[in-house]
């Protein structure tokens, strides 16, 4: 029988905005040395300001206005991001196709043209004889027809509780901070580097964020566990494949949420710190 303190820590937790679905993970939680970690959206806010527009070919508005057209379905961060940057309003009905390639970016038909925006990766699987930045932002590169157009730098910051977030955990078990991201390594780094994160991938599709995780399950101790914590963008398959898949902020995709054991209702870092707590707190109680 499931001792009674479990419940009570799956209540106090639920008191918090912590979804815990159930004992199983909150046992998991206690025992968790190893945290894995998305950035953009879970580490960072995932509100991206645009810094630079770099004009290869046509005009700015041009480019700025394919970029927002194209990505005016998607609800990933870089796409909410660029349709605000744009600020007006937008005739939907100039798009007559579209199509999300996780990892990369977006492919979508608009007035006709075949517009491309996403990163290097995207510009090399569609052989667009695009000019490589050398920033440390996030870029997105924009192309139409085979022409490209430009690049758009855009930036992210970091949560305020972030870096306190990492401090605490390590204080409460976690022996192993990890991160991963699809983004750019400089971005990655500078990331990680600010908030003492012990290890860092970049430029990870989203199936290769799944195999990291399970190499890292491989390295695991007997006892110990893995959590991961992501935003649900795109992150489904690893929230499952972790001993503990931990979903941010409510607004996450439903798929993340339904693939999640643990879901937090905001999305402050400082709420898993909660979650580890209360977890060893019943622990303690029960043994
Ligand atoms: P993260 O690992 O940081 O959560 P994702 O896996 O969602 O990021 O995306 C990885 C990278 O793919 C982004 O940094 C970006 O370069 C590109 N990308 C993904 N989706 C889009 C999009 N909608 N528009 C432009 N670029 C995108
Ligand atoms: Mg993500």
């Amino acid at each position: 029988s499931i001792p009674l303190s479990f419940f009570a820590g799956i209540g106090a937790c639920s008191h918090e905005g912590i979804l815990v679905k159930g004992s199983n993970y909150l046992e998991a939680l206690s025992k968790c040395d190893t945290m894995v970690f998305d950035k953009t959206g879970t580490l960072t806010k995932g509100v991206f300001e645009v810094s630079e527009i770099k004009v290869n070919q046509g005009t700015r508005e041009q480019l700025i206005e394919y970029a927002a057209l194209a990505e005016s379905y998607s609800s990933h961060p870089i796409s909410l991001s660029l349709m605000k940057a744009y600020g007006k309003e937008m005739d939907k009905n100039r798009i007559s196709q579209i199509e999300e390639i996780s990892g990369h970016g977006i492919k979508a038909i608009v007035d006709g043209n075949r517009i491309l925006a996403g990163n290097q990766l995207l510009m090399e699987k569609y052989q667009i004889p695009y000019k490589k930045e050398e920033v440390d932002s996030t870029i997105v590169y924009v192309s139409c027809n085979q022409q490209y157009l430009g690049a758009i730098l855009i930036s992210d910051v970091i949560k305020p509780t972030s870096s306190q977030a990492i401090q605490q955990l390590k204080k409460n078990g976690i022996k192993k901070t990890v991160m991963l991201t699809g983004d750019q390594k400089k971005v990655a780094i500078d990331v990680a580097r600010e908030l003492n994160i012990d290890c860092t991938y970049s430029q990870l599709l989203p199936d290769q964020k799944v195999e990291k995780v399970e190499a890292l399950l491989k390295e695991q101790s007997k006892d110990g566990k893995l959590a991961f914590v992501g935003d649900g963008i795109n992150d489904a398959p690893v929230l499952s494949r972790a001993d503990i898949g931990i979903a941010m902020g409510a607004l996450g995709s439903d798929a993340a949420i339904e693939a999640a054991d643990v879901v937090l209702m905001d999305d402050d870092p400082l709420k898993i710190v909660q979650a580890m707590r209360i977890s060893r707190k019943c622990i303690r109680i029960v043994y």
